[in-house]
C-alpha cells in the first residue's frame, strides 16, 4: 500500500476508557493521535489510589468504577483480548448480595492489578499528556488549535471530546462553538449522580465476605468493597465505601472528617476493625442518571469534532467504551472521505 503523504491527526481530550479506546483504534488506522488529560494519572473514573502506612502496609483502592459487565459482542472481544494479555479477569458471577450468594448469570470483570491498570495498559502505546487541562479550542485555517491551562498549544485535524457531558458543554461554550438549540437541550438533559467515596485502611481484615463487594441499597451507603478480598490489595486491608447519591448530594459541602465519621459508622458491621487512615474523594460526575441516546455526537463545522463517553448510550464502563469505539469509527469514515 502506498504510504500516505499527509497523515491525519486527532487530539483526544480525556484519557478515560472512552478516549483511550477511541485513540487506540485511530492509531491502529495510522491516524496520528495525542491524548490529553487534566488528571495526574490516566483512567478518569477507572480510578485507583494507594495509601501507604509503615506498619499496616500498602492499601490499593479502586475508588471509582468497581467492576464492569459486558453485553455487547464488540466490547466482549476487547475484554477477551485483555484477559489473554493478563490485564483483566473475572471478579465474580455472584451479584454482590449481602446475605447470600446469588447469580443472575452476569459476569463481573475487574482489572487484574486494579481498574486503573486497564487504562494504563491501553495508554502504554499512545502519546499521552497528563496534568494537561484543555481550556478552549479554535478552528484556524484548516486545523484545530487547542489551548491548555499551562498555555501549551496542540493542533490537530479532528477533536474527540470525552469529558462528562456538562464539562464538554462548558468547553464548547468557552470555545464559542455553537450547537443547534435542540442538540444543546438534549445534552443538557444528561445529568450525573454525585458520589462521595471513602477509602479506609484498616488494622485488621474486614468482615466483608468473599468475593469482596456488597451492593447496599439503603442509606447512607450504596456500596462497600474489600480490595484485599477482591485481590488487588495483597498488602493492606483497603476498604472502599460509596455513599448513596442522596447522601452525597445532601452532604457534598460537609467537611471530610464529618463525612468519614458518618459513613464509617454506617459501615461498622462490615469493618470490624480500627481504621488506621482514611481519605475522602468527591465524584461530582459519577454515573449519568440519563443518557443522550446515541453513541456519539459529531460536528463537521467549523471542523471535525466528535463527542463521546458514558453519557451517550450507557452509563457505565461498557457504554463509555462503545461510545469511544463509535467515535473512532465515525472519524475513520470521515477522514477517508476527505
Ligand atoms: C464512584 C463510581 C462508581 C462507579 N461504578 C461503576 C461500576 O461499578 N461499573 C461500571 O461499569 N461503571 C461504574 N462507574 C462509571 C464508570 O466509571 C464510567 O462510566 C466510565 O469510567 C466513564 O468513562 P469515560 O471515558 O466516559 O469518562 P471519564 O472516565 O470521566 O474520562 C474523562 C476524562 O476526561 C478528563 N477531562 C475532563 N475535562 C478535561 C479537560 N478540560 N482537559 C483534559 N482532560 C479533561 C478527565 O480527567 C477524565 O479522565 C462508576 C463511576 C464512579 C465515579
Amino acid at each position: 500500500m502506498a504510504e500516505k503523504s499527509c497523515q491525519s491527526s486527532c487530539l483526544v481530550i480525556g484519557g478515560g476508557i472512552s478516549g483511550l479506546i477511541a485513540a487506540t483504534v485511530l492509531q491502529r488506522h495510522n491516524i496520528h493521535v495525542t491524548v490529553v488529560d487534566k488528571g495526574r494519572g490516566i483512567g478518569g473514573r477507572m480510578a485507583t489510589r494507594r495509601i501507604r502506612h509503615p506498619e499496616y502496609g500498602e492499601g490499593v483502592f479502586d475508588y471509582g468504577a468497581q467492576y464492569f459487565t459486558v453485553t455487547d459482542s464488540k466490547f466482549q472481544s476487547w475484554v477477551d483480548t485483555w484477559i489473554q494479555e493478563g490485564v483483566v479477569q473475572e471478579w465474580t458471577r455472584d451479584c454482590f448480595s449481602h446475605n447470600q450468594h446469588l447469580s443472575n448469570g452476569e459476569v463481573y470483570y475487574r482489572g487484574v492489578n486494579s481498574n486503573r491498570s486497564i487504562a494504563q495498559h491501553l495508554a502504554q502505546n499512545l502519546n499521552v499528556y497528563t496534568n494537561t487541562k484543555v481550556v478552549s479550542f479554535e478552528w484556524q485555517g484548516d486545523r484545530w488549535q487547542v489551548k491548555t491551562e499551562n498555555n501549551e498549544t496542540f493542533s490537530a485535524d479532528a477533536l474527540v471530546l470525552t469529558p462528562p457531558i456538562p464539562q464538554t458543554l462548558e468547553l464548547l461554550e468557552r470555545s464559542q462553538i455553537q450547537l443547534a438549540p435542540q442538540l444543546r437541550h438534549r445534552l443538557e438533559q444528561v445529568v450525573y449522580h454525585r458520589c462521595i467515596a471513602v477509602l479506609a485502611l484498616l488494622e485488621q481484615p474486614s468482615m466483608i465476605p468473599s468475593p469482596g463487594g456488597i451492593k447496599l441499597d439503603g442509606e447512607p451507603l450504596s456500596w462497600i468493597a474489600c480490595n484485599y478480598k477482591k485481590g488487588i490489595s495483597p498488602q493492606g486491608n483497603a476498604v472502599t465505601l460509596h455513599a448513596s447519591s442522596k447522601f452525597s448530594e445532601t452532604n457534598w459541602e460537609m467537611d471530610n472528617l464529618a463525612i468519614a465519621n458518618q459513613l464509617l459508622e454506617a459501615a461498622s458491621e462490615w469493618l470490624g476493625s480500627q481504621v488506621i487512615e482514611f481519605q475522602v474523594h468527591r465524584w461530582r460526575f459519577s454515573q449519568p442518571q440519563t443518557v443522550y441516546g446515541e453513541p456519539l455526537l459529531a460536528l463537521t463545522k467549523p471542523g471535525l469534532l466528535v463527542m463521546s463517553g458514558d453519557g451517550f448510550i450507557q452509563p457505565n464502563v461498557e457504554g463509555a467504551a462503545l461510545s469511544g469505539l463509535a467515535a473512532a469509527e465515525y472519524l475513520l469514515k470521515n477522514f477517508q472521505s476527505k
